[in-house]
């Protein structure tokens, strides 16, 4: 058969437990969502505000679809940049505290698009070996030379930087890692880009709407050598990224970023939802105050259970291997509760990642602590 090869690939990934499958919901993005049948707490998603299927995004959306129709019709440099998308950009910049705004489909792109423009051959960039894997895909794809750091090491930074000849030097971080929960040390990182001359790229798809009063991890650092990026289709609830820095850098981008130019824009309904989102982020407080509340009470549950050291809504518990990772899963959906189990290649380590929202029930975040308590005693 001509697929044997790749039959045999997918077995080998069965056999360590490490064979991804999907599920599908049939209900909005929520705290509970409708899955096979049952109603589960979601303990996986990203949508940690509550916003995905909020009111006034669904209704901005609507009205966004009926005054600009769905499709943008072409790429942004040719006729499919919308006054509603130029609306978007200068809110989103206003917002972090930036000069100017780029968006982009999706975080993925903004990543290739901003690494493979910024930096290449004869240039370096330097990055946490904990970055997410858009990050890594776009630090190969740029040519330069990738030089990885260990997790939040400055030490090893700053020896990278004071070696490098590199003409260009670009320091790419997580603000918040995805999948460890903690944050990078932003300010002590821009320090050194200013000793050193460097550049810095920081992704933040997990800190925009929950830290810094919700804009962002890079609040408060007023360097221009910084380059802040977010995603919209985390707490923001609806889809996409931006890019905010010096106009230079957008100007820049625009002109010679490849993922940005050759592809079509977003629909102008989505940069209608955004606004209302930004709107929410802004003005409810109390959004991040129940989140903050979910994962005081989830830590104090699950104090010397295995939590990693995490203050944002990502609390991955580490475990044995990947079975154990995956029967706990299972167990926790047998309790209604679902938690995602992490495993290689996403992680070295397999874990639990639990992600809170503020529109969880407190009874539910209780519950899911007691449970996976009793769980963990069981196992070990
Ligand atoms: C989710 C994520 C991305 C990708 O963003 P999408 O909009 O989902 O493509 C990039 N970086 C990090 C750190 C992420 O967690």
């Amino acid at each position: 058969m001509p697929f044997d090869a790749l039959d045999a690939d997918l077995d080998a990934r069965r056999v360590a437990n490490l064979y991804r499958q999907r599920r599908v919901l049939d209900s909005p993005q929520g705290a509970t969502v409708d899955v096979d049948g049952r109603r589960l707490v979601n303990f996986c998603s990203n949508d940690y505000l509550g916003l995905a299927s909020h009111p006034d995004l669904i209704a901005a959306a609507q009205a966004g679809a009926a005054r600009w129709g769905v499709g943008s019709g072409a790429s942004h440099l040719v006729c499919g940049h919308s006054a509603a998308h130029e609306a978007m950009e200068q809110r989103l910049a206003a917002f972090v505290g930036k000069p100017a705004a780029l968006s982009f489909s999706t975080g993925y792109m903004a990543n290739l698009a901003a690494v493979t423009a910024l930096v290449g051959r004869g240039d370096a960039i330097f990055a946490d070996k904990l970055n997410h894997a858009s990050l890594n895909d776009a630090c190969q794809l740029s040519h330069a030379a990738f030089k990885r750091f260990a997790h939040n090491d400055l030490a090893q930074l700053e020896r990278l930087l004071a070696t490098t000849e590199a003409d260009r030097r670009l320091i790419v971080v997580d603000a918040v890692f995805s999948m460890d929960g903690d944050c990078a040390p932003l300010a002590e990182i821009v320090r050194l880009a200013e000793q050193y001359d460097a550049w810095v790229y920081v992704d933040d798809a997990h800190g925009f709407g929950v830290l810094g009063d919700g804009r962002g991890s890079a609040i408060g650092i007023d360097s221009p050598r910084l380059i802040y990026m977010a995603t919209l289709g985390k707490a923001a609830g609806v889809a996409g990224a931006f890019i905010a820095a010096e106009a230079v850098v957008i100007d820049y981008l625009v002109n010679m970023a490849r993922p940005y130019i050759y592809t079509t824009a977003a629909p102008p309904p989505l940069a209608e939802a955004v606004l209302a989102s930004v709107g929410l982020i802004e003005r409810e407080h109390w959004r991040r105050e129940a989140l903050a509340m979910h994962i005081n009470s989830l830590r104090a549950v699950l104090a010397g259970a295995g939590l990693m050291p995490s203050a944002t809504p990502i609390q991955p518990l580490l475990v044995a291997d990947s079975a154990v990772a995956l029967r706990l899963s299972q167990c926790l959906g047998d309790a209604g509760l679902w938690v995602s189990a992490i495993r290689p290649p996403t992680v070295p380590t397999p874990r639990l990642r639990i992600c809170l929202s503020a529109t969880h029930d407190a009874g539910d975040v209780e519950h899911l602590g007691r449970t996976l308590l009793t769980l963990l005693q069981e196992t070990r």
